[in-house]
């Protein structure tokens, strides 16, 4: 089996309410949709996070792919290796790696469908059948179907737990960062009250909106909590060692370290306990299988990153999480939140899980017409801004916030 041809397809869905993080508003997700086509006349389905730049960056790349037996989907892996942050790729080096990991995740598609076996189970075998989710809660802005202060403490802990009761969730992590640091402790606490026993862990993700002050602090002050982590309190690898130092909170990350060549200081200044590992940042299935090794070499624990992903990067993750023992903490997923999907059955959460898909390869299939639906919105408005709040017109996110 040969790759004959690649095609890249961005797409635009919306979320179900904007939702706020530190630095701005997310109202949707933009992804590039990858197919990759064989002389066989299979189709290998891959996802990666971007809009019409990526969709030219996998053209771009597309000649590493062509002639490539998908079999071999790890040389997909190996030619990518090459782009990493030097002077001489700045430019592309971010792109190209986001490129490779949809060619490469369509790759494994297309092996597991020609072999008959599920992703999961080439990349070391699916130990169990669904995935612990964790239910993500964030401040918000009005909807057309919902009108309210979403960003009000009572109001905020309130919905935490109606997704608690409504999906099953175990573990809740609020998206934080975006109010006073004293009106979010006082969010964290009224969920923790409100849940009792139903909940078993808490974790917040400032998306690196305080100070390392500010975060000593208010980590200090949530020490009863016993929070299960803190994902990027602050920016960098230093900050986020000087406030490791000072907390006994453990703290993750999916912004400071998202490139093995940031693993080395990472781990010498001790600034996290847990890496929560993104499917398309890292490059692709193979980075996170090596990536779950040098974790259990350093005594590192290992999650999943969500960055709102549509169908066949949510199957991808779920088969790696399923396959991989070093995923010890409840994945997240944005889930819940999005309007809509482009693969023929969408994913819902369960009793607090995803199931991993029975069919093989990826075990999903893209719904044409829901495809050429979400590319014709992304053609009409782009991608967006989350940079920016359309509510505060006069506002910038700056670091630190607070
Ligand atoms: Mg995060």
């Amino acid at each position: 089996m040969k790759v004959t041809a690649v095609r890249a397809t961005p797409v635009y869905v919306p979320m179900r309410h904007p939702l706020r993080w530190s630095l701005g508003v997310e109202a949707g997700l933009t992804r590039v949709i990858v197919e990759v086509m064989t002389d066989e006349g299979l189709v290998g389905l891959g996802e990666s996070n971007g809009g019409g730049e990526l969709a030219a960056a996998v053209d771009d790349v597309a000649p590493l792919v062509v002639g490539v037996d998908p079999l071999e989907a790890m040389r997909v892996a190996k030619r990518f290796g090459l782009y990493r942050s030097t002077s001489e790729q700045v430019g592309r080096s971010g792109l190209y790696k986001l490129a490779g990991a949809a060619l490469e995740m369509a790759c494994w598609d297309l092996a597991g469908k020609r072999l008959g076996k599920r992703c999961g189970d080439l990349w070391g075998g699916i130990d169990h059948e669904e995935v612990d989710v964790a239910a993500y809660v964030f401040y918000r802005y009005e909807s057309p179907e919902r009108a309210g202060d979403f960003s009000r403490p009572g109001f905020v802990a309130e919905y935490a737990l109606e997704l608690v009761e409504r999906f099953g969730f175990r573990d809740v992590k609020l998206k934080n960062g975006v109010l006073d640091p004293d009106q979010e402790i006082d969010t964290l606490r009224r969920i923790r009250a409100g849940a009792g026993g139903r909940v078993r862990n808490l974790r917040l993700d400032p998306n690196q909106a305080w100070s390392v002050a500010t975060s000593l602090r208010v980590l200090r002050q949530l020490a009863d909590l016993d929070l299960e982590f803190c994902e990027d309190p602050t920016w960098g690898i230093e900050g986020m060692s000087q406030v490791r130092a000072g907390v006994s909170t453990p703290l993750a990350t999916n912004m400071c370290c998202i490139a093995f060549e940031q693993l080395p200081a990472t781990i010498r200044q001790r600034a996290v306990d847990v890496v929560l590992g993104d499917m398309h940042f890292w490059g692709g299935p193979t980075a996170l299988i090596h990536l779950a090794k040098v974790c259990e070499t350093f005594a590192l624990d290992l999650s999943l990153h969500s960055d709102r992903e549509l169908g066949i990067s949510t199957a991808a993750i779920l088969h790696f999480a399923a396959a991989t023992p070093m995923v010890s903490h409840a994945i997240d997923s944005h889930l819940p939140e999005q309007s809509d999907d482009i693969v023929t059955e969408p994913f819902v959460v369960r009793d607090g899980r995803l199931a991993v898909p029975a069919g093989p390869g990826l075990g999903v299939a893209v719904d044409r017409d829901q495809l050429a639906r979400y590319h014709a919105l992304y053609q009409a408005r782009g991608s967006g801004d989350e940079f920016c709040d359309p509510i505060r017109p006069g506002w910038r996110p700056s670091l630190p916030l607070w």
